[in-house]
């Protein structure tokens, strides 16, 4: 986890718009926004991916989808719709190995996914 991006804004020790945070979570605007509203929410705590949670992480998991939820209606898309992504490792595109969910909106979304 040393030079984890998302661990380094997580310490603010590098600049990320945060769009919200409390004692377990950080959500912030992705740096490559791929649709009007892109959030990124992470746990502070480094986990590598979905395959790395344990059954003791599933508050936490559950919060995550709170506070996406909340973000959504913050960012008037609950009416219109909106989209939870997690990537988990190479096949799916992830990129950063550090849990987050990806929260898109703003625009209609093709399924299935690219
Ligand atoms: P994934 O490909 O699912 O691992 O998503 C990683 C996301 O992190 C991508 O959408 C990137 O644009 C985003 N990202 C990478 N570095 C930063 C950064 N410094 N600040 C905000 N978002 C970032």
């Amino acid at each position: 986890m040393g030079d984890c991006i998302f661990c380094r804004i997580v310490a603010q020790e590098i600049a990320g718009r945060i769009a919200y945070e409390d004692a377990d979570l950080v959500a912030f605007h992705d740096i490559n926004p791929q649709a009007p509203v892109h959030i990124l929410i992470v746990p502070r705590r480094h986990i590598e991916s979905l395959n790395a949670v344990t059954q003791e992480d599933a508050h936490l998991l559950g919060r995550m989808l709170v506070v996406a939820r909340d973000l959504a209606r913050e960012h008037g898309l609950a009416d219109d719709g909106y989209r939870l992504v997690l990537n988990t490792n190479r096949a799916a595109g992830q990129s950063v190995f550090h849990l987050h969910f990806h929260l898109l909106g703003g625009r209609f979304f093709h399924w299935p996914p690219g």
